[in-house]
């Protein structure tokens, strides 16, 4: 029997899985997953914990059949598929300009030994650099993108075996590959949702049948349930967004209409990237190189820590720390506060973010962070900046966000903690007064905008 390697990187999962039937098509197959410290930089412990226990879901979706190792994939894969007399390596394509670089390599050591590199599908219901403007480009503005890609559509969700039959590899997890895991899993900060493939799936469905029809109202209020929350679950592929988008096919009410948007934006920012792999560190646009920034200092890690003395910002930033999650309103509301209060460079806010955010995903992370600053796609001039307090209001009306994340503020009720200073014992246990005049940085944040701009 031919036996294939599948190399499992953004695609954590069993079901609706392109290249899992490619490999299992061509005969007996072996599924590999390589933690690679490179890969791993800059994941803190909650999103490293979030890997592991969606690892752990993930061998037993395959029946224990996943071998897991440690090190640099280029050496790791070539070394495997020669222990276990491969003839190809199958793998989803990564699009990320990390990855890309990676598999080139691993693709060309393979190369030399004469086994096949097999690329067969994406993280995307369309793979990025597909959809193209008339000129042959990609799109840099998102309106004209999710029309043409809605036009391009997507394929059916692939159907995957049961049971898989495949050799079996000297050891299965690497001893120093087990105990990475395991302390990964022991030493969690965090409170994770439940992993794995079935959770998932059973979370998609929660969310189709209860809370989709209010989607488009509600998905700003932090307060209530309002998104899929499905994100951390798409992060690592473990649901693919074509399983979704089946799911949804013929629908036109408002809920719907408005998801596959949001997976739009999602698609969208992996596009972008792909097309300019150079807007992962620099801006996608240059118009504010000019702007001059602060230095990080007491007031960065103020916000951070949750300790700005603006309710939503600091509800926020605890949610991140507590669960490595925050929703998507809240996202941009913290984010303009270190661009445009704090006067911080974009890089610092999706650093943190990249260390915490249990969804955290290169694409979407960089592009959303430059749209805040003004420095990325379309819609979001550099001078929109949010205030803190009346985005509060909007996002949180009766204050039940902030109250559940910021237990300084528990006792005031109603909207009254959303603004503490307005209350005689606002301040009484221990919440931090405001760190910054919103109203003064705002003008200063104009100000630098301008001179950057040459206005
Ligand atoms: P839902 O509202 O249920 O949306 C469904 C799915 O659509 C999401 O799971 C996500 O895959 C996609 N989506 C929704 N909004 C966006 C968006 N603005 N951009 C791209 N995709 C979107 N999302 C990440 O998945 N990873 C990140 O690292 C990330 N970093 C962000 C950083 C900043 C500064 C901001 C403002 C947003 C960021 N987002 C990121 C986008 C968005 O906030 C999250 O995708 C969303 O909050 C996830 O919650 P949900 O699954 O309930 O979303």
């Amino acid at each position: 029997m031919t036996t294939s390697l599948l190399w499992l990187r953004r695609d954590l999962r069993r079901h609706d899985h392109p290249a899992l039937a490619a490999a299992a098509d061509a005969g007996g197959v072996l599924a590999v997953y390589v933690l690679d410290p490179d890969h791993l930089a800059g994941a803190g412990p909650g999103r490293l914990a979030w890997l592991a226990a969606t690892l752990r879901a993930t061998a037993e979706s395959f029946d224990g059949r996943l071998c897991v190792r440690l090190g640099d994939p280029t050496e790791v894969i070539p070394a495997l598929a020669r222990e276990l007399g491969a003839t190809a390596v199958h793998a989803t394509a990564e699009t990320e300009p990390a990855g890309r670089m990676r598999d080139d390599r691993v693709a060309q050591a393979l190369a030399g030994m004469g086994i096949d590199w097999l690329v067969t599908g994406s993280p995307y219901a369309v793979t990025p650099g597909r959809v193209r403007t008339l000129a042959g480009r990609g799109y840099r503005v998102f309106t004209p993108f999710e029309k043409a890609w809605r036009a391009h559509g997507w394929r059916d969700p692939a159907v995957t075996p049961d049971s898989l039959d495949g050799p079996t590899p000297r050891q299965w997890i690497q001893p120093e590959a087990a105990a990475l895991l395991n302390s990964w899993l022991t030493d969690c900060p965090i409170g994770l949702p439940p992993a794995g493939e079935a959770a998932a799936r059973q979370a998609w469905r929660e969310f189709r049948d209860e809370r989709l029809d209010s989607y488009a109202e509600d998905r700003d209020r932090a307060d209530l349930p309002s998104g899929s929350r499905l994100s951390a679950y798409l992060a690592l592929g473990v649901l693919h967004p074509r399983t979704l988008l089946a799911d949804l096919a013929g629908r036109s009410d408002p809920g719907a209409t408005k998801f596959v948007s949001e997976l739009a934006w999602r698609e969208f920012y992996a596009d972008v990237l792909w097309h300019h792999p150079d807007s992962l560190s620099g801006d996608l646009v240059e118009t504010l190189t000019g702007m001059t920034f602060d230095e990080p200092d007491a007031r960065y890690h103020a916000w951070q820590a949750g300790r700005t003395g603006y309710p939503l910002v600091d509800a926020g930033m605890r949610q991140l720390l507590a669960e490595g999650w925050l929703p998507n309103r809240v996202r941009m509301v913290v984010a303009s506060f270190l661009l445009k209060d704090l006067h911080l460079p974009w890089h610092l806010g999706a650093r943190h973010f990249r260390e915490h955010l249990i969804d955290y995903d290169t694409a979407s992370n960089t592009h959303n962070w430059q749209w805040v600053a003004g420095t990325g796609t379309d819609a979001a001039p550099y001078h929109r900046i949010f205030n803190p307090v009346s985005q509060a209001a909007a996002a949180d009306p009766d204050g039940a966000y902030v109250r559940r994340h910021l237990p300084e503020l528990a006792h005031l009720p109603g909207p009254a903690a959303l603004r503490p200073w307005d209350h005689p014992d606002g301040h009484r246990h221990g919440y931090p007064v405001r760190i910054l005049d919103h109203a003064a940085e705002r003008a200063e944040a104009l100000t630098r905008y301008r001179l950057a701009v040459g206005g």
